[in-house]
Order: C-alpha cells, then sequence, then structure tokens
C-alpha cells in the first residue's frame, strides 16, 4: 500500500500510540490518509485498526502496520479524511425509504421528461406493480404537454409508456394527482363516475377522462393502492432507506418516530443480523398501546449493537411554514393565531409518567416558544415527581424558537437540543415574515446560544423533509448561509469543531452512546465515515463539494463511492 499523502508534522500524534498493538492481527486497517478522531489526545493520527466491530489500535501507520496479515483489508485513504461514522440524531427511516421509491418530479422543463421517467420506471418493474411520482407542476414547464386540458397532461401519454403499471404521480402542492387507465379502471372511475363530495374527477369538453384527479377524488384511487405497512414494501422501503444514508455518510440514524409494529419488524432483523446501519428508534404511538409493550420492547444495543429502542417521541405543535408552530405571541403575518397545539398536555403528562418508569427517554417536538416552554415545564414536572430519575436525557426535537428566560433552562434541565441545521438556511428567508423582527433574530434556531449556556446540540436532518445528506448539515452549521447567499443571523454559527461533534459525539450522547460511538478510540465502534476533504480545514466555499468515499460500520465497508 502506498500513501499518497505526506502529513506534514504538525498534524501528527505527537504522543505515541497509545496502544500496544496486540498479537493477532486486525481484521481491518485504514491508513494512508488523516483520521480525525474527536478525541483530545490524539485528535489526528495517520491510521486505524479494528478487528470484528472493535477499534484495537490507533496511531503511527509505523505502529498499526504490524497488524496487518494477509487476510486483513487495508483501506488507503490515498489522501482522503476518515472521521468517526456520522450520526443523524433525528429524521425519519421510512419515509427516506418511500421517496427514493417515487419519481422525483419537480426539477424537470416538460411534461415530456416526465413521461420518459415513467417510461424507464416501467421497464424496470414488474407488471401491475405501482409505480409514483412527486411534485410535478404544469407551471414550471417550459413546453405545454400534447393536447393539454387547461395546461395539464393527458393520461394517454402515461397509457402509452406503462400499459401494464398504474401510474401515479402528486402534483407539488399534494391537492392534486395524474394517474393513468390503468389507475383508473380498477378503481372503478368511468367517464360517467359522479364527483366525489369536495373533489374532482376532471373532464375535458367532450366529457372524457383527464387523468387528472383533485381533493378528495384523490381517495378513489388510493383506497386501492397496496397498504402502507405490507411487509414487502416495508422491506423494500427499508432496503433503499439504508442504502440512501450509507451513501450519505452515515453510521447511525436516530428514527424519529416508529410504530410499535415497525419497532417489531427492526427488532427481527436486526436478531438476523440484517441490519446495515445502526438504527436508534423513538416509538411513537398512543399512550394505551405503548403502556403495555414498552417492558418488552426496550432493547439496548440489541442486534449486536445494531438496534437500540428507549425513546418515545410525541408532538407537541406544528411548524413554521403551515402557522402551526405555537406561540406565545401571535404571528406577524396572521395576526389572529399563535399556532396549534397538537397534543394536550395531560395526554403528554401522562407519556413523561410512562417513559420516567420505563426507563425511557422522552423525546418532543416543539418547534415555537410557546411550545419548547411546556415541554420544559413538562419535563421539570416530570423530573420533580420522579426524583429517581438519575441523566434523564430527555430531548427537545427541533427548539426551533427560543425566548431568552427559556434558554438557561436546557442546561438546569440537563435537556439535549436536537436541532436541525439545514432548517435554518431553507427556511430563513421566510422566517422574519413569519416571526418579525426582532422577534425572528432573537428566537429562531439559536444553536451558539445553546452550547454556550452549556447545553448540548445534536444536528440531524429530518429527512425526508431535508436531504439526509450531512455535508449542508455541517455548512449550515458553520455558515448560516441561505440559497440566496446571505447569513441567517451569521452570529449563531457553530464552530467546525461544534458542528462535527454536533454530528458525532453529540448525537451519540443525545442517545446514550458516547461511550461506544461518535469518537474513534481503542474499544469504540470501528464506525468510520471518509471523505474527499477536511471539513476542519478547507476554505468554506469548498465545504459543499465535498464527497463521500467510503461508509464503514463495524469494521466492515458498507458503501464505496466508484
Ligand atoms: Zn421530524
Amino acid at each position: 500500500m502506498k500513501k499518497i499523502t505526506l502529513l506534514p508534522i504538525a498534524f501528527l500524534c505527537l504522543c505515541a500510540c497509545s496502544t500496544a498493538p496486540t498479537e493477532a492481527p486486525a481484521d481491518l486497517v485504514v491508513l494512508g490518509g488523516k483520521i480525525i478522531t474527536m478525541e483530545k489526545t490524539q485528535p489526528v493520527v495517520e491510521a486505524l485498526a479494528a478487528r470484528g466491530q472493535e477499534i484495537i489500535a490507533v496511531g503511527r501507520e509505523a505502529e498499526i502496520r504490524p497488524l496487518i496479515a494477509p487476510s486483513t483489508e487495508v483501506f488507503d485513504l490515498q489522501g482522503a479524511v476518515a472521521y468517526p461514522g456520522f450520526y443523524d440524531a433525528h429524521a425519519h427511516f421510512l419515509g427516506i425509504g418511500k421517496a427514493g421509491m417515487e419519481l422525483k418530479l419537480g426539477k424537470v422543463d416538460s411534461w415530456q421528461e416526465i413521461v420518459e421517467k415513467v417510461r424507464a420506471a416501467a421497464e424496470q418493474a414488474q407488471p401491475g406493480e405501482w409505480i409514483e411520482g412527486r411534485g410535478w407542476h404544469q407551471e414550471k414547464w417550459k413546453r405545454a404537454p400534447e393536447e393539454p386540458f387547461e395546461g395539464l397532461p393527458r393520461k394517454e401519454s402515461l397509457d402509452a409508456v406503462a400499459p401494464s403499471n398504474p401510474v401515479f404521480l402528486t402534483h407539488a402542492s399534494g391537492h392534486m394527482v395524474m394517474v393513468n387507465s390503468r389507475a383508473l379502471e380498477p378503481a372503478g372511475i368511468t367517464a360517467k363516475t359522479p364527483d366525489p363530495a369536495g373533489g374532482e374527477i376532471v373532464r375535458d369538453g367532450k366529457g372524457r377522462l383527464v387523468g387528472v384527479l383533485r381533493e378528495n377524488a384523490i381517495g378513489l384511487v388510493r383506497k386501492i393502492m397496496p397498504p402502507e405497512d405490507s411487509p414487502d414494501l416495508l422491506m423494500k422501503r427499508i432496503r433503499l432507506a439504508t442504502d440512501e444514508c450509507l451513501s450519505k455518510g452515515l453510521t447511525s440514524f436516530q428514527d424519529a418516530g416508529a410504530g410499535l409494529s415497525q419497532a417489531g419488524v427492526y427488532r427481527r432483523l436486526a436478531e438476523e443480523g440484517k441490519l446495515r446501519i445502526r438504527l436508534n428508534l423513538m416509538l411513537m404511538d398512543s399512550n394505551e398501546k405503548l403502556e403495555g409493550h414498552l417492558d418488552e420492547m426496550r432493547l439496548i444495543d440489541g442486534g449486536d449493537h445494531y438496534l437500540t429502542i428507549r425513546a418515545i417521541k410525541r408532538w407537541l405543535d406544528g411548524a413554521l411554514g403551515s402557522h402551526g408552530a405555537w406561540m406565545l405571541e401571535p404571528y406577524a403575518d396572521l395576526p389572529s393565531s399563535t399556532g396549534m397545539n397538537t397534543e394536550t398536555i395531560p395526554d403528554m403528562q401522562e407519556t413523561a409518567r410512562l417513559a420516567a418508569e420505563h426507563g425511557y427517554q422522552l423525546c418532543v417536538h416543539a418547534i415555537g416558544d410557546r411550545a419548547n416552554r411546556e415541554t420544559l415545564d413538562l419535563y421539570e414536572a416530570a423530573f420533580r415527581d420522579h426524583p429517581d430519575l438519575k441523566d434523564p436525557r430527555w430531548r427537545i426535537e427541533h427548539a426551533q424558537h427560543l425566548t431568552p428566560e427559556d434558554l438557561p433552562r436546557f442546561t438546569k434541565l440537563g435537556v439535549i437540543a436536537s436541532m436541525q441545521p439545514t432548517h435554518c438556511t431553507s427556511d430563513g428567508p421566510w422566517v422574519p415574515q413569519r416571526l418579525g423582527e426582532p422577534r425572528a433574530g432573537e428566537e429562531s434556531y439559536l444553536w451558539r446560544s445553546i452550547i454556550d449556556s452549556g447545553a448540548h446540540v445534536a444536528s440531524g436532518t429530518d429527512a425526508p423533509v431535508e436531504d439526509v445528506d450531512p455535508i449542508p448539515t455541517f455548512y449550515s452549521a458553520v455558515t448560516r448561509k441561505m440559497s440566496n447567499g446571505r447569513a441567517f443571523h451569521p452570529e449563531q454559527c457553530m464552530s467546525r469543531e461544534e458542528a462535527l461533534r454536533s454530528m458525532t459525539l453529540e448525537a451519540a450522547y443525545a442517545s446514550f452512546q458516547e461511550q461506544e460511538r461518535g469518537s474513534l478510540k481503542v474499544g469504540k465502534l470501528a464506525d468510520l465515515t471518509i471523505l474527499t476533504g477536511n471539513l476542519l480545514e478547507i476554505p468554506e466555499e469548498e465545504i459543499p463539494e465535498v464527497r463521500v468515499v467510503a461508509t464503514i460500520v463495524g469494521g466492515k465497508i458498507r458503501y464505496r463511492s466508484e
């Protein structure tokens, strides 16, 4: 193995390798580039060795090389940079899988391009298999469809390319779908079918079906589609989500909401050794359903450290975009509203009791400043009622808008802020319109202030709301630069070290897993993310260009770029 890059001495660990390499050879050795460990004593090393899932040595290449035997897999970084495996602290695993099964129709110039995508999908599909897509918008097309009806395309164009497959393409608004004849016929929809209440089966001037269904008419076709929780569909989604996450460099993933039945499926996969990415589930079901199952479902580092179930997810409010975030003061652009409280406080108190009594961590979705305050109040009361609770690490998911008074309570109560840096840069352009200034600047995405106050911030993406890619997360955390090039209150930026920490060690801490993940040292899991660039050193404008070279989970190379 030749080493491509010669490292300047200053970057090498100056102390001697902390490990006396043992006699038995390593299963995997990584060398030939920088390895960023996130450990204080040896922040950057030249090489790492693993046996089984575990790191057995880190240090200078000369010290690690004796561990190489003919049976050892040697991964030559060739100048690339290795990091502790990235951990998405909050995203939706099956949602990523579902998005992976749908054609993405937003970025096209014409209906004809969409038809070609459907043709390609139909060629791959089994006869009768549904082809789904999302995101089309007739106003965005530069070329009109053939024989348009009120600007809309016709189902015959889809019939021609997918005669044996039902096609279901959701409009960007979500309020309209385009289907083909193969979808209309089994739904019993003909030109004579009356419109359902609150819906429209679109017909042209001659009374012919166009293939477009609006609002409640969509349900006529949706009800004949395969159920969302069929075992085949679930397995396909899990496979697609796993592939997507590994290709983006993730080695661990916290799923922000899995039903009990889904959790059962993950448990079986973990027991059979079939998970390829480490998952940590937040259970999401009613108190009544959860109560009888919490003890049997609880699992810590099961399936050889691939599955953990010890958290419960609840929602206290909605989102800012839809004026659903529960605010203390009315919206600037909707003065009649302070948002929505989606679940009652007594119901949440019962969840808190269940969590405290069954050894679960509680993770509450709170966007608005009122929702955050109510959640902190709830946690404070629960901790008072359960003084035996040690180190509960309850979390607020998003913690998006906070008043200055509530900010110190995170540290005081030991509550973790689970945040999504890309939400700030995606939504930043319209946040001032919703909240008005100075509230927008003083209250929004305060990760700098939260870290300075001494609390823990873990980063995630909330995929599929945002891309599951951790590189934009890092870039947003350190620049807060929006697509318009401006930075959203840049005084709240994280440092590069803090951003990396929030995606590794802090995400592990937020899951009680910092002893085994989040940094690279002897005895920890050999989970590594390997990238083309050094996120701690490259010029800021180069950060978005960084790509994943490989993803290693438990000493196994689970993804390698072509
Ligand atoms: Zn979410």
